[in-house]
C-alpha cells in the first residue's frame, strides 16, 4: 500500500537536490535530438526539475507540467502543477507531448489515463523515453522501518517499445525508435532472488523513502558469514556475466525512445476540433 503525500514527499526532496549524471545528460541530449524540426508547441508531461524543458530551443513554446513544487522550482519555462492523469488544455493544444522517465512511475488507474490525455491534448507528436523493459525486481529495497519492500524509484512496471507503439497502434504511428548506448549490469535473477529471501540483502539508494511509511531507506548492517556468501554470489555473478560477453550475449538497454506520430494529421482541424481522432489507448493494464 502506498502513500500518495509520501510519493510526492520522496519527489519533492528528489528535485530539491537532483544532480544530472552523465547518463542522464546522454538520455536529455537523445530527448532533444528527437525532436521534429516542425514543432513549434511543446507540453512536456512531467518536467521534474526541468531538465529536458530547460534545454528545449528557445523558438519553440514550452509549457512544463508537474506535481512537484520542488521540482517546478527549477523549470525556467511556462509551469503548471498538476497531475499527468488530468491534464488542463484543450484536445490538439500541442505539436509534440514529451513524456520521459514518467510513465513508469504510474499506479494502474493514473496510467492508463495518463496515456488517454497524452494522446488527447497532442496534435502531431507524442515522445515517450522509459526504462527498456526493466526487471523491477533488481532494483527493490527493503525499508527498515516497517519491512514493506519497493522498488527504490518507486517504479511500479515495465515497459517496452513494442507495448507503447501497440497501445497507440490505433491513432499513432512510431516514427522513430532509439535505444540509449548505456546496457543494463547482467544480474541473475536466480541470485538476486537468493540475495533478498536468504540475506535480506536489497537495493540501497540514499534518497529512497519507504512509500507505505515514510521511513528513509537505511543501510543494514550485514554479519561476517552473509558478507562473505553475498561475496560468493556476486562473484558467481560476476562469472556468469564474463561467460554471456564471452559467448556474445548482449545485455538490454537502459532506457528506450519512442517518437509516435498521429496517423492522420490534424493540423487543419486545429485545437478541440478532433472528435474523430480520438480513439482508446488499448489494454493498459
Ligand atoms: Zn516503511
Amino acid at each position: 500500500m502506498t502513500n500518495p503525500n509520501r510519493e510526492l514527499a520522496y519527489y519533492d526532496a528528489v528535485w530539491a537536490s537532483a544532480e544530472v549524471s552523465a547518463s542522464e545528460e546522454s538520455r536529455i541530449r537523445q530527448i532533444l535530438r528527437m525532436v521534429p524540426a516542425d514543432v513549434e508547441t511543446v507540453l512536456d508531461v512531467g518536467c521534474g526539475d526541468g531538465r529536458v524543458t530547460n534545454r528545449f530551443p528557445g523558438h519553440m513554446d514550452i509549457v512544463a507540467l508537474d506535481f512537484s513544487r520542488e521540482g517546478l522550482a527549477h523549470v525556467k519555462a511556462p509551469k503548471i502543477m498538476s497531475h499527468t492523469h488530468a491534464l488542463p488544455f484543450a484536445d490538439n493544444s500541442f505539436d509534440l507531448v514529451l513524456i520521459a522517465d514518467v510513465l513508469e512511475h504510474l499506479k494502474p488507474d493514473e496510467f492508463c489515463e495518463t496515456l488517454q490525455e497524452i494522446k488527447r491534448v497532442a496534435r502531431t507528436y507524442i515522445l515517450i523515453n522509459s526504462p527498456n523493459r526493466e526487471k523491477l525486481s533488481e532494483a527493490r529495497a527493503e525499508c527498515q522501518t516497517c519491512r514493506n519492500t519497493f522498488h527504490m524509484n518507486l517504479h511500479v512496471r515495465s515497459l517496452s517499445p513494442a507495448w507503447i507503439q501497440k497501445a497507440f497502434a490505433d491513432t499513432f504511428a512510431a516514427r522513430t525508435v532509439r535505444f540509449s548506448e548505456e546496457r543494463w549490469p547482467y544480474q541473475n535473477i536466480i541470485i538476486t532472488i537468493l540475495k533478498h529471501h536468504l540475506f535480506r540483502e536489497y537495493r540501497y539508494f540514499h534518497m529512497a523513502m519507504c512509500p507505505h511509511c515514510g521511513s528513509k531507506l537505511q543501510k543494514r548492517n550485514v554479519g561476517r558469514l552473509a558478507l562473505r556468501c553475498l561475496n560468493v554470489l556476486a562473484l558467481l555473478n560476476s562469472g556468469i556475466a564474463i561467460a554471456r560477453k564471452f559467448i556474445g550475449m548482449k545485455d538490454g538497454s537502459v532506457e528506450f525512445f519512442v517518437l509516435l506520430q498521429r496517423r492522420q494529421l490534424t493540423r487543419s482541424l486545429g485545437p478541440g476540433n478532433s472528435a474523430t481522432m480520438q480513439g482508446k489507448v488499448g489494454d493498459c493494464s
